[in-house]
């Protein structure tokens, strides 16, 4: 199957299962016109993460990677009364644009912003005794995946589920000679996660409007 007929399936989808929703779409919306690259999840991916957040029944969720805030206006739909989700962004501008797409969903008080390269504000949110979240979305630069997924594992509890998101590169992942930072990153990632006992983890391969790529899904076991 063609690129394209990947994107009509993701339509076809997306048309049946995937309500309009006005809010989503002006975030989509302000995050086209403030030039933010279209680099967010798709509408069907994002209603996953609302249905696996749902699911999960978290409360207090961490998402690494908000640009226009799309991935984190799907989770917030899953949060209950009284939940939170902090979210970290390293472009300031897209903070920016983020916060307005926040505040335009009334979601001002639920969601926190931290501005600032997240290897450096998941230690701050560590040392801030923030900890627990019961689910942690990694969507940042690929580079520093293991990294991330170490951080979201000691900001997480037994019984937390941490989504990665990237984790396929169009199948350039079994290439070790790859010299594409990306790629080896993710490699990284997976050696990180096969090394760890605390944690039950698989990936899934995905195709559709955002190509060839996949997502990973972890249990905190221990
Ligand atoms: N999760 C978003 C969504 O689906 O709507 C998309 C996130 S986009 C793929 C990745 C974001 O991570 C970009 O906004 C980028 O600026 C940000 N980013 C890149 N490097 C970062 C870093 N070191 N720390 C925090 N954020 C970073």
């Amino acid at each position: 199957m063609s690129q394209e007929q990947w994107t009509a399936v993701d339509r076809y989808i997306t048309d049946r299962l995937v309500a309009p929703d006005a809010v989503l779409e002006a975030a989509l919306d302000a995050s086209e016109k403030a030039g933010l690259p279209a680099i967010n999840v798709a509408p069907n991916q994002g209603k996953l993460l609302m249905l696996l957040a749902q699911i999960h029944g978290a409360r207090r969720i961490l998402e690494v990677g908000t640009l226009g805030g799309y991935s984190t206006l799907w989770l917030a739909r899953a949060l209950p009364p009284g939940g939170r989700i902090v979210t970290l962004e390293a472009v300031p501008k897209h903070a920016e644009v983020a916060r307005e797409n926040f505040a335009r969903a009334g979601l001002s008080d639920v969601v926190e912003v931290r501005v600032g390269p997240a290897l450096e504000t998941l230690p701050q949110l560590a040392k801030e005794g923030q900890a627990p979240f019961d689910l942690t979305f990694i969507d940042a630069d690929k580079v520093n995946t293991a990294e991330y997924f170490a951080w979201a594992l000691k900001l997480s509890r037994k019984g937390s589920v941490i989504l990665t998101d990237n984790v396929v590169r169009k199948g350039g992942i079994i290439d070790g000679a790859s010299t594409d930072a990306n790629v080896q990153g993710m490699r990284r990632f997976y050696e990180t996660v096969a090394a760890e006992p605390r944690v039950s983890a698989t990936a899934v391969q995905t195709v559709g409007s955002k190509g060839h790529d996949g997502f990973s899904l972890a249990l905190v076991t221990g």
